[in-house]
């Protein structure tokens, strides 16, 4: 599988759209690696995962557009994963070929669907057009659903409750990618699931949000929690040696520059850090 980091940043972005903290500052300065935008992976060019608010430039960015993309997993509805505006995108108007293409399927909980309608309904969009080139697929924790080729698994984030946030196992050919955030620290559930089912994981990529400040927000994790996480599922056997371990959704809040992060997380976490445009094969 190939896996491509088109944004690797919690909600605010760094830097930041209305903050001057020194990180913010010294990211503008630096660019590069320092810029993140809302996290969002793009699996073999067909497979995406989630549909925030930078879905159009990090497209644009990759040299392309989403016409052929048929298949779109969704963590959670907050706005850095999900952004109705782009739904309005698919109306035949504002598409010169959009009749022509297939439905664009979007799989995620019960509880984001519902939240999807209601949203829908207070800004006055019009559900028979959303239906008409938008297909909401219900997924639910643990149970697993072929899309095109994946086995994809649903589990439970801890994260934006009560709506069911998922972490999503994605599997082909005999590899696996763990893509996990937004979540706080998981429930030992999880590594039950995946060792009695067998699981073992190619890519481990967690949430970081919280860097290396450790603060109580419930729904984010550190480099210390994503570590914690990692030797769980290696007393289980989900990982080995051979398994790459990234960290990414990050915030301005970890007051880290990407140079910064990569050192703490390599030197105390024996992790890697996720950057926007990062490209892995695995
Ligand atoms: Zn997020
Ligand atoms: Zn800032
Ligand atoms: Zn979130």
């Amino acid at each position: 599988m190939e896996v491509l980091y088109m944004g690797t940043a919690a909600d605010e972005r760094i830097p930041a759209m209305f903050c001057n903290c020194d990180l913010c500052r010294k990211s503008l300065e630096l660019g590069g690696k320092n810029v993140r935008t809302q996290a969002q992976v793009l699996i073999d060019g067909s497979l995406l995962v989630d549909f925030g608010g930078d879905t159009y430039s990090h497209f644009i960015g990759a040299g392309r557009t989403l016409w052929d993309i048929r298949n779109v997993l969704i963590t959670h509805s907050h706005p850095d994963h999900l952004t109705l505006e782009v739904f309005q995108q698919r109306y035949h108007w504002m598409s010169a070929e959009t009749t022509k293409y297939p439905t664009l399927k979007l799989y995620t909980s019960a509880g984001v669907i519902e939240k999807i309608w209601r949203v829908a309904e207070a800004r006055g969009l019009d559900r028979g057009m959303i239906e008409k080139y938008l297909e909401f697929i219900p997924m639910e924790y643990y149970r697993p659903v072929e899309i095109d080729g994946y086995t994809v698994t649903p589990l439970p984030a801890r994260h934006a409750l009560p709506e069911q946030a998922f972490l999503f196992l994605i599997e082909k050919d005999g590899k696996s990618v763990f893509y996990g955030n937004d979540t706080g620290y998981f429930d030992e559930s999880i590594d039950e699931w995946l060792a009695n089912n067998g699981k073992h994981i190619d890519l481990l990529s967690l949430d970081c949000t919280k860097g290396d400040v450790e603060t109580p927000y419930y729904g984010h994790m550190s480099m210390k929690d994503g570590r914690a996480v990692a030797d769980r599922f290696k007393a289980r056997g989900i990982i080995d040696d051979e398994t790459k371990l990234y960290y990414t959704h990050f915030s301005h809040g970890c007051k880290m520059t990407h140079d910064e992060l990569e050192r703490t997380a390599k030197e105390k976490y024996g992790f890697n850090v996720a950057y926007d445009g990062m490209f892995l094969k695995i």
